[in-house]
């Protein structure tokens, strides 16, 4: 098509170039970077193929054989000191054997998700997510703490008050100004409640291009945290005491240039198609939990004390309820779903809180927006949620929803031996 040839000739034409860095997701959204050299690639990309066995919740080793393709759409320029020189970057996707996407490659299902909206009923999904994360002392923070049992803060300011050269805030503004070299339409960006806790918030784009953008935000703000001798943590509650970090997740569709969201004679301005959606996320809370929440460390933080939610309800006040209604306009209406780690798979996110507002089917609860449902409070009971579950099994499929429940378990097991005792609580601190 007419992108692809564009960037085809540009790679061939840009001497500066050297290397692309094709960049895909694992089951669990774990990023991984595979760097072509530019000839090769130009010569080749039609016929990439990779080792699947060795990415988490991919293929067995006996099948493990899958082709990448390039979505040329998802290209970037990149800053030499954050992703080497002489490279741009491009999203991948995962097609098996077969030639047809691979069902573990979210990114891939989020799209096909989102092209069959658009092109049967001209719906554009579009998100906006709010990234919070801690910026901690020395460049291998996370290693020692498995020793130390301790984060070591940078600064101790708190919400808008830290000095405007503070190390948090030169990590902020050197964060910001590359995304805003990358093409993000940055909105704000400040110290967050906790000590050493940042967000950067810009503007929303349509979901799949949003989510891609999560992965960026982590990788970019992970490595200009490394050259400054410092770790960036999207751990969800990796201190005790203090807020956790959130990646509230702010979601609207629009049709015709129309935010269907709104109607300034709805229930807080939200139109019926808005609280229908809502409704439907409210009544497959306990199935999506262990998406939206996907680590062990991640229960820790749905803790309204701490800002974060522990209830399934929506309110346009309340910062304890799992979806909230920000004040908005005709253009900025949404609805913003608070219980979403930062740790969460951004594709597997987006797309089954979008099937579900879509697809899912509405319990008859009395009040349901109201209802006292509290999200679990650990992980096992989430995953027992899961695997019982008829809706994840109908949008992800069997082997998928198995995969996923799979590297969970192991994950809660092994963090539960760890602490030498098989914790059903939520005593157990970090993943
Ligand atoms: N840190 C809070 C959370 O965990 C959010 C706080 C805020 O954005 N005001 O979701
Ligand atoms: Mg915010
Ligand atoms: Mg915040
Ligand atoms: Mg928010």
């Amino acid at each position: 098509d007419k992108i692809q040839e564009e960037r085809l000739k540009y790679l061939t034409d840009e001497k500066r170039i050297k290397a692309v860095t094709v960049l895909f997701s694992d089951l669990e959204g774990r990023l991984h970077l595979l760097d072509y050299d530019k000839k090769f690639l130009l010569s080749s990309y039609d016929n990439l193929t990779f080792d699947g066995s060795s990415i988490r919740g991919f293929t067995a080793q006996k099948e493990s054989d899958l082709r990448l393709g390039i979505d040329w759409s998802a290209f970037y320029w990149v800053p030499a000191d954050v992703f080497g020189s002489g490279k741009v970057l491009v999203f991948g996707s995962v097609i098996d054997k077969n030639g047809t996407p691979y069902s573990g490659d979210l990114r891939g299902v989020l799209q096909s998700y989102s092209n069959k909206l658009y092109s049967e009923q001209g719906y554009t999904l579009n998100a906006a997510n709010e990234i919070e994360g801690f910026l901690f002392a020395g460049p291998d923070a996370e290693r020692r703490f498995h020793e130390t049992g301790k984060f070591e803060f940078v600064n101790t300011g708190g919400y808008y008050h830290s000095l405007p050269l503070d190390p948090l805030r030169r990590f902020i503004d050197t964060a910001a100004e590359v995304q805003r070299a990358m093409g993000f339409q940055n909105e704000k960006d400040h110290p967050e409640v906790a000590p050493s806790q940042f967000e950067i918030n810009y503007g929303y784009g349509e979901v799949v291009a949003a989510a891609d953008q999560i992965q960026i935000y982590k990788l970019l703000a992970r490595q200009i945290a490394n050259n400054m001798g410092y770790t960036a943590s999207f751990l969800p509650k990796p201190v005790v005491g203090v807020n956790g970090s959130g990646m509230h997740t702010n979601l609207s569709v629009s049709k015709d240039s129309t935010n269907l969201m709104w109607d300034p004679n709805g229930v807080e301005k939200i139109s019926t198609f808005g609280w229908e959606f809502v409704d439907r996320v409210l009544s497959h809370a306990l199935d999506l939990c262990l998406i939206l929440n996907p680590s062990v460390n991640s229960y820790r933080r749905l803790d309204p004390h701490f800002e974060a939610p522990n209830q399934i309800k929506a309110s346009a006040t309340d910062r304890g309820s799992m979806i909230r209604i920000p004040i908005g306009n005709s253009k900025s209406s949404r609805v913003e779903v608070r219980s979403v780690a930062p740790d969460a798979n951004p594709y597997l996110t987006l797309y089954s809180i979008f099937k579900t507002g879509f697809e899912g089917s509405t319990l008859s609860i009395d009040g349901l927006r109201q209802a006292e449902r509290y999200l679990p409070s650990e992980i096992y009971s989430a995953l027992e949620d899961f695997r019982a579950s008829e809706w994840v099994t109908k949008i992800l499929g069997d082997d998928v929803k198995g995969r996923y429940a799979d590297l969970k378990q192991a994950s809660a097991d092994r963090c539960a031996r760890a602490l030498g005792t098989f914790v059903k609580s939520a005593e157990v601190q970090f993943h």
